[in-house]
């Protein structure tokens, strides 16, 4: 192969894995080569029964001694299990006729999860599995600590370390060096990027693969520098795409008055002066690209929308892009309501379309009546031909990477979109420079009128009970609430089931109040049936995992309990939280946390409750974070970087600033090479140097 590798090439990858893998922000070879493990798992060794701990993974080679159905809250199967140690049991839930007899009949197994406290005593609860007949022939076990990673419905951690495998082998075949000096370690020689991610991807010591999950190992730290100067490159660049002539922008007055006249409220000062400065900015032949910043809630939407109909109303077209179906069917049904006055069709393309139903609307995106499309990241996708595009809108921008916001503008024919990027997240201001370097700023700095601030409180689960009576006598009177359950979204499938079990629980503590379950393995209809069902008051309290997290807005829900709040970061506990809030009852976040709190939990948790304010909240982050405690960063949609962390490399900002100076003016060839590799998007840079 004298070319360089493609995600295609890897066996196994055609179109359809590439568009689960897209869900993860992977979009080409390299992106799968950065996309790193977020921790790692022995399974290289046997654990004695008698020194299972708790919440611990192990690997267990044991007899099968027993095998019982249990009929307690729910039916389960439980097996018995014995070494030469000690006794332990495996309990599924979830289980087929033939499966039990097979367990029933094996006589060992080797079974690898981690143990809970159950009724009998430690149990592992649906944990991997295998049977074999005799000692001879127990299973091989791993040579290498195992990576476990971010993965998501379709494609788990597993596929993913196996493509990755094949990625790294086909890489030794092109040799890649580090485009900087080594900065974290000390060689002589330049260590090779092929070294070095297959240091990363497939540590061989617990001292590196514990490094590594801390993301401080250097060359984690390495790579990452190796990024925030790619960044910084293509924002000091600030290369635009070569026909960047944009239509400008008449505002009309009048027309925004009508559309203004015909909403309940009326805008904010802070809405008005950011509506303001966007027309502005999109008055001239040079395309816009402004990111506003306002907290959640503050009506960020129709901000939007005012600006989107000025486009409209020019005979032009506009594209709305977020980052879930749910979402989009909701600014859908806004739109539809607010635009209908003026005659202006509303379009949402989404995953549960049919084929015919899809390429009617694909007729109307290409014909030239102006039209407001919304979607999913479903809207670059190559069949999709705008036929005058003037403005992009990339709601929850957080959630999207760098490649799919360019990604979009290239469905602009001759004229280049205005583009106005909407994000809750506070980004510090020397980040923003670094990353948004071709950015304009604009910040909603005020919430609506008449809001009561949620207020939050966090309480040991060990008062659940309370809890439950408080949101029963609350349903009573007519709240709703959401109850948010959370793991470590490792898996979308290991999340659901806990969601699942969280629902059945809680339908048997709330026999009067009607629930109902989401989560992301639902399909998109039934996601949004449930989402419907919530609004228009048939549910009374909504289970949830955080699929919710954005966007949801349903203003009278007052009630939010979060389960674990420890386990997430407080960007996205805030985000959460901003669920509630919304009308003008009162509104309660409850933390619902598990004892013991470390010291650091406390605090952060701390911030939650005494701060409604997202800046705030996210200094006081940065503040507080210790190194190691990195978890959920990616979660809380850092989904920009593939490698660097923005608060975790925050010290990396100047220094690659810096670098990034030093390189343009001494080594300008080498600056495609660092577009390429980090932001691949060669072709919207052109030769830059
Ligand atoms: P976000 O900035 O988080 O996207 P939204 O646009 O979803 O916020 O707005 C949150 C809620 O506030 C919505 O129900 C919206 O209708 C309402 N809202 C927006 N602007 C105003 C306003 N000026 N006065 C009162 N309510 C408003
Ligand atoms: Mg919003």
């Amino acid at each position: 192969m004298d070319r360089a590798p493609v995600l295609q090439d890897l066996k196994g990858v055609g179109q359809k894995l590439e568009e689960t893998l897209a869900r993860l922000n992977i979009n080409s070879f390299e992106d799968l080569l950065f996309h790193f493990p977020f921790r790692f798992e022995d399974r290289t060794r046997i654990t004695p029964i008698r020194q299972l701990r708790l919440k611990q993974l192990a690997v267990v080679d044991a007899e099968i001694i027993s095998s019982n159905l249990l009929y307690g809250k729910r039916r389960s199967l439980s097996i018995g299990l014995r070494d030469d140690s000690g006794v332990c049991f495996m309990r599924l839930f979830h289980f087929n006729k033939s499966q039990a007899n097979q367990l029933a009949n094996a006589r060992f197994i080797r079974v690898i999860g981690e143990p809970r406290l159950g009724s009998q005593g430690l149990e592992f609860y649906h944990p991997e599995y295998r049977i074999y007949s005799d000692v001879e022939n127990a299973p091989p076990l791993e040579s290498n600590l195992t990576p476990v990673y971010p993965s998501c419905e379709g494609l788990s951690s597993k596929r993913i370390s196996v493509l990755i495998e094949q990625a790294l082998k086909t890489l030794d075949k092109f040799p890649q060096y580090s485009l900087l000096p080594n900065v974290f370690f000390k060689s002589k020689e330049q260590v090779s990027l092929n070294q070095m991610l297959r240091t990363i991807h497939r540590p061989q010591s617990w001292d590196a693969a514990s490094l590594l999950s801390e993301g401080m190992h250097p060359f984690q730290k390495q790579l990452a520098l190796e990024e925030l100067v790619a960044h910084s490159l293509s924002a000091q660049t600030k290369k635009l795409p070569n026909n960047n002539q944009a239509l400008p922008l008449q505002f009309d007055k009048k027309l925004h008055e009508n559309f203004v006249k015909q909403l309940p409220f009326s805008l904010t000062h802070a809405q008005q002066k950011v509506i303001q400065e966007v027309s502005e900015a999109m008055s001239t032949q040079q395309a816009m690209r402004r990111l506003i910043q306002g907290d959640v809630g503050s009506g960020k939407t129709l901000v939007a929308a005012s600006i989107a109909l000025q486009v409209l109303q020019q005979d032009q077209q506009v594209a709305l892009m977020v980052p879930t179906e749910i979402l989009a069917e909701q600014h859908a049904q806004n739109f539809s309501t607010w635009f209908e006055a003026f005659g202006i069709e509303v379009i949402s393309v989404l995953g549960k379309q049919g084929k015919k139903q899809r390429s009617e609307l694909l007729e109307r995106i290409a014909s030239d009546k102006p039209c407001m499309v919304i979607g999913t990241h479903a809207l670059f996708q190559k069949d999709v031909n705008f036929n005058k595009l003037g403005l992009v809108i990339i709601d929850e921008q957080h959630r999207f990477g760098v490649h799919q916001r360019l990604a979009l503008n290239e469905k602009a024919k001759d004229i280049t979109p205005h583009q106005l990027i909407m994000t809750a997240t506070p980004i510090p201001r020397t980040l923003a420079m670094t990353i948004y370097g071709d950015l304009d700023f604009s910040v909603i700095d005020e919430l609506p009128p008449g809001r009561t601030p949620v207020k939050t409180v966090l309480i040991d689960n060990a008062r659940r009970k309370e809890v439950i009576e408080r949101v029963s006598a609350n349903c009573k009177e007519g709240a709703q609430a959401y109850w948010v359950c959370t793991l470590i979204e490792e898996s979308e499938s290991l999340e659901a089931k806990a969601a699942e079990e969280l629902f059945q629980q809680l339908q048997q503590q709330l026999p009067q109040q009607k629930l109902a379950l989401i989560h992301g393995r639902l399909k998109n209809e039934e996601k949004s049936a449930v989402i419907d069902a919530f609004r228009k008051g048939a549910v009374d309290v909504l289970v949830a995992t955080t699929v919710i997290e954005v966007g949801v807005d349903i203003p009278n829900a007052n009630i939010m309990v979060i389960e674990n709040p420890e386990r997430l970061g407080l960007a996205q506990l805030h985000q959460l939280r901003g669920r509630v809030g919304r009308g003008a009852k009162e509104s309660f976040c409850v933390l619902l946390y598990e004892s013991p709190l470390g010291q650091l939990a406390k605090q952060r948790l701390g911030v939650m409750r005494d701060s409604n304010d997202g800046f705030v909240i996210a200094e006081k982050d940065l503040e507080i974070r210790g190194p190691g405690e990195v978890m959920g960063t990616r979660q809380a949609g850092m989904a920009l970087f593939k490698v660097a962390d923005l608060l975790r490399d925050a010290d990396l900002l100047e220094q690659a600033r810096e670098l990034a100076v030093e390189i343009l003016a001494n080594e300008p060839e080498k600056v495609p090479l660092f577009l390429n590799r980090w932001l691949g998007v060669k072709q919207f840079y052109g030769d830059v140097a």
